[in-house]
């Protein structure tokens, strides 16, 4: 059976924080590496991006760290300063039940926030190497007391030149001291700098062999981590899936998740571990019989349960390791039937997509993100696909020719056709084949800090709201940065807001229902600004997603 976290020898301190973070269980790197790290030994691990490997030795570092203690006790070294940062937040949130002091240390940041951050006394630094050395030249930074250093993607660090600097660290670090060694590939030149500075390494290698056979496209995105959401939405519309899994890492993704998609129109069933079984069997239920669309699941939730054949599987993050990819696309093309597999691979996690293609023997296509033109295109399929059907049927004939007839004596029979068919798909609400302004965000429109969007919201100066009321609720509710909201204009029972197009995307997320003056208050996109100024508020543009049927089969992507 697979280890647990409790397993693993972890204090309840930390075995809280993993929980806090949604971690159902250990990811194959982190069962094989935390006990090793644990009983002190050397590591030379090889885990790409997306396996779990931060935690792997973040969780034992912390779990010794003294905090009493405010010196440096392990040392974490990364090639880039975005890793850098990207490891610290994580061994913040992982230390943050036991007070963990991290600090992260990179080039391009001035030095006196670090040199405050250090004379204050951290337990972790998480540096590049380049900077590290500097401090220490400086006399800045002493590694005098670090009983741990961790080299996080080292054929990278090597890669970049960083050999000499690594060594003259290594070189200044106490002998009596612990180095763990994570790399996604262990060429010569690693196993060099293991076997000068390792002292009896254990290897940790998570090699699989296991081949996917069915009838299942496999199939893969790339896809920044903010977009996710709007990709997903995307192919949703474009496919419309009778029934489709997608599967998160935590169980605080699965929960947010399911929340944005049941704010967008979609049913959509969440189950994951902190859901007891007979809520887990009822939720399922309601997607066996089609009353859900979609069921977000984690892996674990999912694993012991009766799941029906679906039409698609969604990796919204990419699985640990090629046995877990097997296991999940394996819900979708059973019994010679077809079906969709799409692994949604963040540019970082490239490495890890390739891993598991090793593994599997198999490359996963490539394909796009559909555009705003694939699904405008396919709506206009779906539309007139049930429109012919309406007049193959009869049914449109028996009960509106009197109307079509007299319609068409004082107008062009067309523009009537075109009005209808601007009715049946939702009317002055409905979204109709201009791009919402969400939509172009991720697309054309320029995203620098000085690019902005406008929002509508329900509530204006009748009723008592004023704009430092749309800034509070912008910044609590929804987590915007106050200078990224943009003149607010208030008027009777409306107003406008410009924001940068980022933080409008975040809003609309996080919070298209805020709380204004006691009131609820809806946000939605507004028009461009020229209609907006006029006489009549703006239409919402993201009302419930009108659901066009009939629905097809799936289709190709891309
Ligand atoms: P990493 O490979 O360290 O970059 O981790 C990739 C992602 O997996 C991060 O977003 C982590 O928060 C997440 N993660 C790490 N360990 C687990 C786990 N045991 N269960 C679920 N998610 C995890």
């Amino acid at each position: 059976m697979a280890p647990t976290f409790a397993d693993l020898h972890l204090s309840n301190d930390v075995l809280k924080a993993i929980d806090a973070l949604g971690f159902e269980e250990p990811t194959p790197i982190q069962s094989q590496t935390i006990p090793l790290l644990l009983q002190g030994h050397d590591v030379l691990a090889q885990a790409q991006t997306g396996t779990g490997k931060t935690a792997a030795f973040a969780l034992p570092i912390i779990q010794s760290v003294d905090v009493a203690k405010r010196h440096v006790q392990a040392l974490v070294l990364a090639p880039t300063r975005e890793l850098a940062v990207q490891v610290a937040e994580a061994m913040h949130n992982l230390g943050r039940t036991k007070g963990i002091a991290v600090l992260p240390v990179y080039g391009g940041q001035a030095y006196d926030r670090q040199l405050q951050g250090l004379r204050n006394g951290v337990h972790v630094v998480v540096g590049t190497p380049g900077r590290v050395m500097d401090h220490m030249r400086r006399g800045t930074l002493d590694l005098s007391t670090v009983r741990t250093v961790v080299l996080d993607e080292a054929d990278e660090m090597l890669d970049m030149g960083f050999v000499e600097d690594i060594e003259f660290i290594l070189n200044a670090v106490p002998d009596e001291r612990q180095i763990a060694l994570f790399s996604a590939t262990v060429p010569r030149r690693i196993e060099s700098l293991a076997k000068r500075y390792l002292r009896d390494p254990q290897r940790v290698t998570i090699s699989h062999d296991a081949r996917t056979e069915s009838q299942t496209r496999q199939m893969y995105i790339e896809v920044q981590y903010r977009d996710k959401i709007e990709a997903l939405t995307r192919i949703l519309d474009l496919e419309s899936p009778s029934s489709a899994i997608v599967f998160c890492r935590t169980k605080r993704e699965v929960d947010e998740l399911s929340a944005t998609l049941q704010s967008r129109g979609y049913t959509a069933a969440a189950i994951h571990g902190d859901i007891n079984q007979s809520q887990r069997e009822r939720l399922l239920q309601s997607f066996r019989d089609g009353r859900a669309e979609l069921l977000i699941a984690t892996e674990v939730a999912a694993r012991g349960l009766d799941i029906p054949d679906v039409t698609h599987v969604f990796n919204y993050d990419i699985p640990d390791d090629a046995d877990a990819y097997i296991h999940r696309i394996g819900r979708t093309g059973r019994m010679g039937k077809k079906g969709d597999a799409v692994t949604f691979v963040t540019p970082r996690e490239m490495g890890q997509l390739r891993f598991i293609e090793k593994q599997i023997h198999k490359n996963l296509r490539h394909v796009a993100v559909p555009t705003t033109g694939d699904i405008a295109a396919r709506r206009q399929e779906v539309l007139r696909a049930a429109i012919v059907t309406a007049i193959e049927s009869g049914a449109a004939a028996t009960y509106y020719s009197g109307l079509a007839e007299s319609l068409a004596k004082e107008h062009d029979p067309l523009q009537v056709a075109a009005a209808a068919i601007y009715l049946a798909n939702g009317g002055p609400g409905g979204r109709h084949e201009e791009v919402s302004a969400v939509e172009e965000m991720h697309e054309s429109q320029p995203t620098g800090p000085g690019a902005m969007a406008r929002l509508y919201l329900d509530t204006g100066r009748e009723h008592g709201v004023r704009p430092q009321d749309v800034v509070n609720a912008f910044t609590a509710e929804a987590g915007i940065a106050p200078a990224a909201i943009g003149t607010i204009d208030m008027f009777g029972d409306f107003s406008l807001v410009e924001i940068e197009r980022k933080a409008a995307a975040l809003v609309l997320e996080r919070a298209a229902l805020l709380h204004m003056h006691g009131r609820e208050v809806t946000v939605t996109p507004a028009r461009a600004k020229s209609e907006a100024k006029t006489a009549a508020p703006p239409p919402r543009d993201r009302p419930k997603k009108p659901r066009t049927k009939p629905r097809t089969g799936p289709r190709t992507l891309a």
